[in-house]
């Protein structure tokens, strides 16, 4: 098991499939200028199998999430998913994707063994959207949604940022459109993991804000603790059902306690933490023809070494060096 001092046992492994994007969100990258990994510094596909084999088979995890940067990205992920798909046990597997391909891949993602989807979509304004991803690419993320749920990737989430002045109105009218389409929307509190690093506390929408917005126009009633297990979205049903929106306030109601994650990023390194300032190298064990064994002590070691929680409200927080599209969001 991937166990840390205060208790905690990861389940949930985040796995970055590439650095890379098409688009250039304003909270996670910058215009230009970030410098790509190289080809031999990424792990292939026959690593990254073989690091998820070893957590699913031998160190508990039973989740996978592909993420990146963007995830669509990577040529192999449908080879991926489908030898991941084969492991026994065989984990449950979600993508996180800006959408951008996937009204090309999804039935084939979902053939090849994926559960599920998130799509990241902020806004319902395409000239919004140009601003925010810096990018022309509203239509085909809706395109990429409506796959998705045509697929069967479902329930189909959708994970929406809001920045002031640009979408930060927009709470009510993309839940109302979540709710119409049958997407599971979640609003994620804008978290100091930008490449510009010029996030700030008084600059962001937070929870409360969101949930003043949202009831407006609906009425929300708390799912309640008990649901949530070690999920980071507190959820309400929406209306009085079925319908549910979930709010990641990992700034103001920080979830740290109940925390079941480990991540892999692009380039091998496992982080305890999506705010750890230090990781570890399994790409050099890797390539120096570790067994197994030793690789799962080095997992393991790396996540008891796992800190109390993101250290956010320490006024000397120190934002990671890599931005999020590195760490895998
Ligand atoms: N490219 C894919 C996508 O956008 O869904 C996967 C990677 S992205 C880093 C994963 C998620 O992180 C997205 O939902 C994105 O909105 C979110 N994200 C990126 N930067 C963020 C930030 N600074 N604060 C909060 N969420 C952020
Ligand atoms: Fe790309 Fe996702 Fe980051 Fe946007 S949030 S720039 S889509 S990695």
């Amino acid at each position: 098991m991937l166990i840390d001092t205060y208790g905690r046992i990861a389940t949930d492994l985040r796995v970055s499939l590439t650095d890379r994007c098409n688009l250039r969100c304003t909270y996670c990258m910058p215009e230009e200028g970030l410098e790509w990994l190289g080809k031999s510094a990424l792990l292939s596909d026959d690593e990254i199998v073989r690091l998820i084999r070893i957590a699913v088979t031998g160190l508990g995890v039973t989740d996978i999430r592909f993420t990146g940067g963007e995830p669509l990205l990577r040529p192999g992920l449908t080879g991926i998913v489908e030898r991941c798909a084969a492991l026994e046990p065989r984990p449950r597997m979600s993508l996180t994707t800006n959408g951008i391909g996937l009204g090309r891949t999804a039935a084939a993602l979902k053939a090849a063994g994926l559960d599920r989807v998130n799509v990241s979509l902020d806004t319902l304004r395409p000239e919004v959207f140009k601003t925010l991803t810096r990018r022309g690419r509203h239509a085909d993320v809706l395109a990429g949604l409506a796959a998705a749920r045509a697929s069967g990737l479902t329930p189909v989430k959708v994970n929406a940022v809001l920045m002031p002045g640009l979408n930060g109105d927009e709470a009510p009218d993309l839940l109302a459109w979540a709710v119409e389409n049958d997407y599971e929307l979640r609003f994620i509190e804008q978290m100091p993991l930008d490449a510009q690093h010029g996030w700030k506390r008084d600059g962001m929408i937070a929870a409360g804000d969101i949930l003043d917005s949202l009831r407006t126009r609906f009425t929300l009633t708390p799912e309640g603790r008990e649901a949530r297990g070690a999920a980071p979205a507190e959820r309400w049903i929406v209306d009085g059902g079925p319908h549910r929106v979930g709010v990641i306030a990992s700034v103001t109601r920080p979830f740290c306690a109940a925390c079941d994650r480990t991540r892999l990023t692009a380039d091998g390194q496992i982080r305890s933490c999506l705010f750890a300032t230090e990781e570890t190298d399994l790409r050099a064990a890797l390539r120096s023809g570790a067994p197994d064994e030793e690789i799962g002590r080095i997992w393991r070691r790396a996540m008891w070494g796992k800190k109390a929680g993101s250290g956010l409200d320490d006024p000397a927080f120190l934002q990671p060096e890599r931005p999020m599209s590195a760490i895998g969001g």
